[in-house]
């Protein structure tokens, strides 16, 4: 199928009040790298209060407890849709905040129980030590097989069932700084500590990420056309293995 004949829908889930140290930037790297291949992106902003429709690949991006608080509530009134739209096959990236509200619940040091929305079999509770630095995860399905990113979050995650780590970590800490897991798979829901922004330096995963929602979408593989990832892999490459 022609590229220029193409198009994924996108949805920035709650934007204004989850989106830390650059988590815009995956979804600038996710639209530039669509456009680069002539395929059409509709984007949508999606805020307190507004419904939720059918798209192909829902983003949200990480924030302080807070943040996280309001839209808990927010995010759990769509609960149901979201996991309609999972099994589906639609595609989910969670970063930090938001991945800790994929899973069933985000237990905060001084605040009661967030619920999360169970798209992955995860569950976070606050941990008394604030993990922050550059993070080097190996992968089993991408080429590269590393991610690399940076972390700063104090909630320990547990993956556990049918939800898989994203990886295992080789600089860092990871969900929770013992099991050397970081992040989340089940299905084509990704949840992961990794902020960044994440994917501007891990262009194979954004990659992977739009394969994937075009096979949502259209319904067969549709492998993309290669793009000059010169600098960006020289920028992955240059951050693989470090820590500071
Ligand atoms: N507030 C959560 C934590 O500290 C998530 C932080 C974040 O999104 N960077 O674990």
């Amino acid at each position: 199928m022609e590229e220029r004949n193409l198009k994924i829908s996108i949805a920035h889930l709650y934007p204004k009040l989850l989106n830390l140290y650059g988590d815009m930037g995956n979804i600038i790297t996710l639209c530039k790298r669509c456009e680069w291949r002539g395929i059409q992106v509709e984007y949508d902003e999606i805020n307190t209060g507004c419904s939720i429709e059918e798209h192909d690949l829902y983003f949200i991006g990480g924030g302080q407890d807070k943040q996280q608080l309001d839209v808990a509530e927010e995010l759990y009134k769509h609960k149901a849709f979201l996991h309609e739209e999972r099994d589906k096959g639609a595609v989910f990236l969670g970063i930090c905040g938001g991945y800790q509200l994929f899973g069933h619940y985000y237990q905060p040091f001084d605040n009661d129980k967030l619920l999360g929305i169970s798209l992955i079999d995860a569950y976070t509770v606050a941990g008394k030590k604030r993990f922050i630095g550059n993070v080097t995860v190996e992968t089993d399905f991408l080429s590269p097989k590393t991610l690399v990113g940076f972390e700063n979050h104090s909630g320990l995650t547990y993956v556990q069932g049918d939800t898989k780590p994203l990886g295992k970590i080789i600089v860092g800490c990871g969900n929770n700084g013992q099991d050397m897991s970081e992040g989340g798979r089940y299905k084509n829901v990704f949840g992961t500590y990794l902020h960044g922004s994440l994917l501007p330096k891990n262009p194979h995963f954004a990659d992977y990420l739009i394969e994937l929602a075009l096979e949502k979408r259209y319904g067969k593989k549709i492998n993309l056309a290669k793009l000059d990832d010169t600098l960006e892999l020289r920028t992955h490459n240059s951050l693989v293995g470090k820590a500071y």
